[in-house]
């Protein structure tokens, strides 16, 4: 039984159930190439520190010239630019039962009007509307907020130079709470973990499972 669960979890359960099991139940972990992450682990680290207000001109210069393009990118960014209200900012929130949330890389805003930043030095989501980070973040920060004029997700594709923005109202609040309860139970009742073999292609439990 979990009573805490991160984007993470839902999405992995969403992707597949039996990786789910692999992950979260019997805890293994197939080790991966950390190449593609380093590049957004450094940018996320520096874009943390520029926003506390520490100065970063030396971490600068030990950047490669596509990790410079792409902080500079950020730099460029309107969103980015906007008062900083929290950066690194761990939140969580209670929908019926279970306890969710995550940590959210920074929370700007111009007045009333607050925005979760995301950045992706990689691909944004599919379905960025109803991405399960999407939707427990906006929930967590919902709650913490209280009041505001308006709410927003926004993933900065820092690899296209553009913005994915996802607006929050009330119909999308009932919307991520009903569809977050729903595979939180599911996950808590499940006891089959079937294979999801639509996805083995994109999975590294590839070969293991097999
Ligand atoms: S290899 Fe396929 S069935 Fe196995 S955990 Fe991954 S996605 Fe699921």
């Amino acid at each position: 039984m979990f009573n805490n669960f991160s984007p993470n979890m839902l999405k992995t359960y969403q992707f597949c159930p039996k990786k789910f099991y692999y992950k979260y139940i019997e805890g293994i972990n197939i080790p991966q190439s950390t190449l593609p992450f380093e590049k957004g682990k450094k940018i996320h680290a520096l874009a943390n520190y520029f926003l506390q207000g520490i100065n970063i001109s030396r971490i600068e210069t030990a950047l490669s010239d596509s990790e410079k393009e792409i902080w500079q990118e950020l730099l460029n960014n309107e969103y980015f630019k906007k008062d900083t209200l929290k950066s690194e900012y761990q939140i969580s929130c209670k929908v019926s039962d279970f306890w969710i949330g995550g940590r959210l890389d920074a929370v700007v805003h111009d007045y009333e009007n607050y925005y979760i930043l995301d950045y992706k030095t990689g691909s944004i989501p599919k379905n960025p509307q109803y991405d399960y980070q999407t939707m427990v973040y906006l929930l967590s920060l919902d709650r913490v907020l209280k009041s505001y004029g308006t709410l927003s997700f926004v993933y900065i594709d820092l690899k296209h130079g553009k913005n994915c923005v996802i607006g929050f109202n009330d119909k999308l609040k009932t919307d991520y709470e009903n569809q977050i309860e729903q595979i939180c139970h599911e996950i808590n009742t499940d006891t089959l973990y079937k294979k999801n073999c639509t996805n083995c292609e994109r999975c590294e439990f590839n070969g293991y499972c097999r």
